[in-house]
């Protein structure tokens, strides 16, 4: 394979169409089903689909015998299910979705969720980096193979639209498309992180995820704050009441070891490495304010508190008005949204009940307290890294970065990899992604580092012609 023309092919797709395709795509607000239940009504989710689909389709002309499906199970939400024939008996599956995170505020003066902006490397908006490139970076892959007759295994791609949602329609993908997707030996996911983009990353494991709506009700109606405080318990106390049954106010650790698993000792070693190699960017990559500081000093326990261990962020409120109408009332409730990660080898729905349980019981005085779960997603451990794919990484890394691969964990979850790991438990994984240093997916000012686009697009290409060369040999 000629290294320098698959760079100038990748690199010239991107400039030439990818780019310009994922401005059009951050323009779209097709929010994820959970922050837009009327996604159907909206069309913006087959707005979205149309535009990938149609920059898909205009491309399987140079990838003989590739087909297209938009796949639609009744009332849930569309899959682009893509089949590129290839040589031998294995099958390469490359994942991504295309559906976004919410808008979030604070976005700097000029940029904004909807609002392509092109910024020297980067290219900010909703999306882009979270997942939208993956079609496009797995078929610059398999386009910039065909270009110079490289051979491959068949290849799977599969872009769910329910993936910020906790992929809970992809189950039934999985099922229905179960033949046609037949048995993976390699699985690429093009959703996850990287350290800095100075190297490949590859994701050796995810947390899974559980999360709801706990909501603390004392009264009918709110009352004069003045009358009925001091008699009437504080339906926000009771709440953190609650929530101290679960995290420690002060350190913020996790309590219940139900919700803990033994580290395996090759992730501690690895986490070790990698918070020698990142320094203090394992924090400072975040914008804290002036004066503040990490949870702990210590590198290695940051690197595990975000990979290996339980951890809590309450992501929404309810039954508290702005504070510009806050009157001097004793409000009826308060509800929270939980969004607990939990280690890679937990399971997500037993963590979900194991927290309902804990947050419902003995109710302090007989408040009226639900926890509503809304998801269940089980993390991911990386398999044992085949010697193929450890030297294929390797390569790749110094060939398109001009540095080592490094290995590490992510604190976020890809519920699909938790799924297709117990599914194909033979199947190795290159789990990589362009959500680096400031990328902020999920928060504002979120951007695409579009020189990590090509090198990861590159990377994908090299891999699979590996895969099906070590195949081929035996
Ligand atoms: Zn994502």
């Amino acid at each position: 394979m000629d290294t320098a023309r698959l760079n100038r092919f990748i690199s010239g797709l991107w400039d030439d169409e990818i780019v310009p395709q994922l401005v059009e795509y951050i323009r779209i607000p097709n929010k994820s089903p959970m922050f837009d239940p009327k996604w159907v009504e909206h069309g913006y989710m087959d707005a979205a689909v149309k535009l990938m689909e149609t920059w898909a389709r205009s491309k399987l002309s140079s990838l003989p015998g590739a087909t297209l499906e938009v796949v639609r199970l009744e009332g849930r939400t569309p899959l682009i299910y893509i089949e590129v024939p290839g040589s031998g008996d294995d099958t390469v599956v490359l994942y991504g979705h295309l559906d976004k995170q919410p808008e979030m505020t604070g976005w700097a003066e000029g940029l904004g969720p909807w609002t392509p902006v092109l910024k020297g490397d980067k290219l900010y908006g909703r999306g882009g980096a979270d997942d939208g490139y993956a079609i496009f970076g797995s078929l610059a892959a398999l386009l910039a193979l065909h270009e110079q007759g490289v051979p491959h295994a068949r290849c799977v791609v599969l872009i769910e639209a329910c993936e910020e949602s906790g992929s809970y329609d992809l189950p039934y993908y999985v099922d229905h498309l179960a033949d046609r997707i037949g048995n993976p030996s390699l699985v690429v996911c093009l959703d996850s992180g990287c350290g800095n983009y100075d190297q490949l990353w590859l994701t050796t494991s995810l947390r899974g995820m559980t999360g709801g709506e706990l909501t603390v009700q004392v009264l009918e109606e709110g009352v004069h704050s003045g009358d009925a405080s001091g008699v009437v318990p504080s339906s926000f106390r009771i709440l953190r009441e609650l929530l101290s049954r679960l995290e420690d106010p002060q350190t913020g650790t996790i309590e219940p070891k139900e919700l803990y698993v033994d580290i395996p000792p090759q992730r501690i070693e690895q986490a070790r490495k990698s918070a020698e190699v990142l320094g203090t960017a394992v924090y400072d990559k975040f914008p804290f304010v002036e004066g503040m500081h990490p949870v702990t000093e210590d590198l290695t326990e940051l690197v595990l508190n975000r990979t290996w261990r339980p951890q809590l962020a309450v992501t929404g409120a309810d039954g508290l008005p702005p504070l510009e109408s806050a009157g001097n009332v004793l409000r009826p409730k308060t509800a929270l949204k939980l969004s607990l990660r939990v280690p890679p080898t937990l399971s997500g729905a037993k963590a979900g009940q194991f927290v309902k349980q804990l947050l419902e019981k003995d109710p302090p005085y007989g408040a009226k307290v639900t926890f509503k779960l809304e998801k269940d997603g089980s993390g991911w451990n990386a398999p044992q890294l085949s010697p193929w794919l450890e030297e294929a990484v390797a390569n790749a890394s110094q060939t398109y970065f001009g540095a080592p691969a490094a290995y590490m964990g992510e604190g976020g979850s890809i519920p699909f990899m938790g799924m297709l790991g117990e599914k194909f438990p033979k199947a190795q994984f290159l789990i990589t992604g362009v959500l680096g240093p400031h990328s902020n997916a999920h928060g504002p000012n979120e951007f695409l580092h579009i020189p990590t686009g090509k090198k990861v697009s590159m990377v994908v290409a090299d891999v699979v012609a590996h895969h099906y060369a070590q195949g081929a040999k035996g």
